[in-house]
């Protein structure tokens, strides 16, 4: 098979970055993974060059395939249970974490608000909030990540399932005593709203470069947060 040419900015073939669009924009417009056959038909590819396509896209971390190659998470969209619902007007999504589903309703344009829906990992209470692309939603519950960035992407269904909202800290110190986790990083739900506002800006569109880690760095700087589990000092 002939090599594709790779886009310099992107490191996606063509035929990788059609594939990447036709799943995102699908995610977005259905809350699911499109099946396999209808992305090889709206991309002309044949499937043997569409299941390439899907790994490379795994390769560079714009998919999270489970063991049979289907899609598990297409960030900020995910195609099963990771403890976060995200109901638009039209549209019901299962956001990937707490930062991914304050994300999607930044990202899908035509989803001003959604109501994002979790329960406390400590306690199990539910906790709802209206996020909207305007204001954060009003709360006093904290988000705890568990790993740092760093290593997001050593187990990353393992990181994102760890990335949740609590009543508040002492639900946070009840749950890592009675896990026996470490601390990651604490914050409250205005920065989780800063950082999940423009994190994924412009996965809708093509082409998309993802952000170097510097980028990364002065991204996390800027909605405030701070300190070595961000890579920051
Ligand atoms: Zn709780
Ligand atoms: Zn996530």
């Amino acid at each position: 098979m002939v090599q594709s040419i790779r886009d310099e900015t992107t490191g996606v073939t063509p035929e990788g970055e059609s594939v990447r669009l036709m799943i995102y924009r699908s995610f977005a417009d259905t809350g699911r993974a499109p099946l396999r056959r209808d992305v090889a038909e709206a991309t002309g590819l044949d499937l043997a060059a569409t299941d390439t396509a899907y790994r490379e896209l795994a390769r560079l971390r714009h998919l999270v395939l489970g063991r049979t190659g289907e899609v598990v998470l297409a960030h900020p969209f995910a195609s099963s249970n990771f403890h976060f619902s995200v109901m638009g007007a039209q549209t019901l999504w299962w956001g990937g974490c707490a930062w991914d589903a304050f994300a999607i309703p930044h990202l899908v344009p035509t989803e001003a608000g959604a109501l994002v829906a979790t329960t406390c990992p400590a306690c199990r209470t539910p906790h709802a909030w209206t996020v909207t692309t305007a204001d954060p939603p009003v709360g006093s519950q904290v988000a705890h990540f568990l790993v740092p960035t760093a290593h997001i992407w050593d187990d990353v269904v393992h990181t994102c399932s760890h990335q949740r909202i609590f009543c508040s800290e002492s639900c946070v110190e009840a749950w890592l005593d009675a896990t026996g986790n470490e601390r990651g990083s604490v914050f409250d739900l205005a920065t989780l709203w800063r950082l999940a506002r423009g994190w994924y800006a412009g996965r809708l569109d093509t082409p998309y470069r993802r952000r170097e880690p510097a980028e990364a760095h002065d991204y996390f700087r800027q909605v405030g947060l701070s300190g070595s589990f961000w890579g920051l000092d």
